[in-house]
C-alpha cells in the first residue's frame, strides 16, 4: 500500500510537519490543495465520460485514418482542431491522448493535442488578445503552431509508439483483449504467442493470467500483425474477453 501510494504518503508527511512548524502556511497549502481537488472533481466526471464515448462509439479505424500514423498533415490539422476547441486544465487532455493513443493515434498527433491544448486553445486566445491585443495573440500563435509542429515531428522521430506500448504493458492495469466484431480467426495471433492467445469458435480469446511481462514484445507484434487490427490494448480496461 505504501509502496503504490507513495507520493501521497510523501505529501502527508510534508503536511504533518508543515502544522507542526509553519502552521499558517499549512492552513495556506490546504486551502490550494481543497481549491485544485475541488477543480478536478469537477472537471475529471466529464473526462472520463468523454473518454468513454471515444472508447466505445468512436470506431478503432476512424481513429486510426485520422489520427493515426498514415493521417498526415490532414492528421495534424485534426489534432491542432482538437487541441484548440478543448477546455479545462492540461492534466484533463491525459485520460484522453492515452485513449486515443491505445485506439491507434500516432505519437506527433498525440503531441499536437497535449501542446495545443496546454497553450494555444480558443479560450486562452480569446484573453490573450483582450488583455494583450489581438497582434500580440495573433503572432504567438503563429509562432506557437510553428514550434508545436516542429516538436511533434521530432518526438515522433524518437519516441516510437511501440516502446510506449510495451511500457504501459508493464502496468498491471494494461489489458490486451479482442474485439471479436473485427476477428476473423485467422489464427495469426495464436500462432504467433499460443501462450496468450488461444481460437475458441473461430474467435481469439486472450488468457490473460499467462501473460508474462517477457511476452510484451510479441504482444506488440501481435497488435501490428492481425489483418483486422482487433487486438486492442486498453491500459483502462476491467473486463476483457
Ligand atoms: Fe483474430 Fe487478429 Fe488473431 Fe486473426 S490475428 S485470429 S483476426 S485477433
Amino acid at each position: 500500500m505504501l509502496k503504490k501510494n507513495k507520493l501521497f504518503v510523501i505529501v502527508a508527511l510534508v503536511y504533518m510537519v508543515l502544522f507542526v512548524t509553519m502552521p499558517e502556511k499549512a492552513n495556506e497549502a490546504l486551502g490550494n490543495s481543497v481549491y485544485y481537488l475541488i477543480e478536478m472533481l469537477e472537471v475529471l466526471p466529464v473526462i472520463f465520460l468523454l473518454t468513454v464515448v471515444i472508447e466505445v462509439l468512436i470506431p478503432k479505424e476512424w481513429i486510426m485514418k485520422h489520427f493515426g500514423e498514415n493521417s498526415g498533415l490532414m492528421g495534424n490539422l485534426l489534432s491542432l482542431l482538437l487541441g484548440s476547441i478543448s477546455a479545462g486544465p492540461i492534466y484533463a487532455a491525459f485520460p484522453i491522448s492515452k485513449t486515443l493513443l491505445g485506439k491507434g493515434a500516432s505519437v506527433s498527433n498525440i503531441v499536437i493535442i497535449l501542446s495545443t491544448w496546454a497553450v494555444i486553445k480558443i479560450p486562452m486566445l480569446a484573453n490573450e488578445a483582450k488583455f494583450l491585443g489581438a497582434s500580440f495573440m495573433g503572432i504567438r500563435w503563429v509562432l506557437t503552431v510553428i514550434a508545436i509542429l516542429l516538436m511533434a515531428w521530432v518526438i515522433g522521430k524518437i519516441v516510437s509508439k511501440k516502446e510506449l506500448i510495451t511500457e504501459t504493458l508493464d502496468s498491471t492495469k494494461s489489458k490486451v483483449y479482442v474485439n471479436e466484431d473485427y476477428c476473423v480467426g485467422c489464427g495469426i495471433c495464436s500462432k504467433m504467442l499460443p501462450e496468450v492467445y488461444k481460437i475458441v469458435d473461430r474467435k481469439a480469446k486472450v488468457n490473460l493470467s499467462n501473460i508474462h511481462p517477457s511476452h510484451r514484445i510479441m504482444i506488440v507484434k501481435t497488435i501490428e500483425k492481425c489483418p483486422t487490427k482487433a487486438i486492442v490494448m486498453n491500459m483502462d480496461r476491467t473486463s476483457v474477453h
